[in-house]
């Protein structure tokens, strides 16, 4: 098996090494990823300047990009690696909920998914990088694991609790939950005097029932959500098509 790794916490973050490191006992790897922390830039391209792919010393490459383009990249010729998976994280925090949209890695993941790759997206729900060790053997598990019924390829989004492996209840497969909209914007004035802005924290759980991410998670189960990308609103859809037929 061949995987292919990145996350959006950049190329020298404790998740990715944990992770490649799970990895290479079970396949022949190959991890890119960025150079910088470019946690919640979804699923976005650089296509205003070039890119360039750096080996570091453990092997690792790193981009001046994106978690899209490093696995754009890694897909498209760059580098002469083809995947069996795609596999992205374990990212400094959560991925839940609303969260999804924004987060980079579950778009590098997502990357992989839209050239026809499995993947899976990892997350430790509080960041802080403890458990990593927990969270790494989770990985590695899930990927091994035979799922069996789920077409390919598919798009898994796990997070996974901030335990020592023996306090994880189980895995258990959820729904995205949703939050409240996000707390307000914070206002500060930069040394010039001017008057600068920081996007404020993310909004409170708001669908955080049964069945959800949010839910397994808090009940210190690993949570797992199948993932598609067709954003089309198929209910509205049949509305809109009557009004315009
Ligand atoms: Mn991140």
């Amino acid at each position: 098996m061949k995987i292919l790794i990145s996350n959006d916490d950049g190329y020298l973050a404790p998740g990715l090494s944990a992770l490649a490191e799970a990895m290479a006992k079970i396949a022949e790897i190959l991890v890119i990823a960025p150079d910088s922390n470019r946690s919640g830039c979804s699923n976005s391209l650089t296509l205003d300047r070039p890119l360039s792919v750096t080996r570091a010393a453990n092997g690792f490459y790193f981009v001046n990009g994106t978690p899209s383009d490093c696995v754009h990249i890694a897909l498209t010729g760059m580098l002469d690696f083809a995947p069996d998976l795609v596999v992205s994280g374990i990212n400094n925090g959560q991925n839940m909920g609303d969260d999804t949209l924004y987060s980079g890695t579950v778009a590098a993941a997502t990357e992989g998914y839209l050239f026809g790759l499995p993947a899976m997206a990892f997350s430790q729900v509080r960041s802080g990088w403890s458990q990593l060790e927990c969270a790494a053997r989770i990985a590695s598990e899930m990927v091994q694991r035979r799922l069996d019924g789920l077409s390919k390829p598919f798009l898994l989004n796990v997070n996974i609790p901030n335990l020592p492996y023996e306090d994880i209840a189980g895995i258990k497969a959820t729904r995205l939950g949703k939050r409240h909209v996000s707390e307000p914007v914070i206002r500060a004035t930069d040394p010039h005097g001017r008057e600068i802005f920081w996007i404020g924290p993310t909004g409170a759980e708001r669908d955080a029932g049964e069945g959800t991410d949010f839910h397994a998670t808090a009940s210190r189960y690993v949570s797992v959500t199948p993932l598609q990308i067709d954003l089309t609103h198929t209910a509205q859809l049949g509305v809109l098509s009557r009004q315009f037929s």
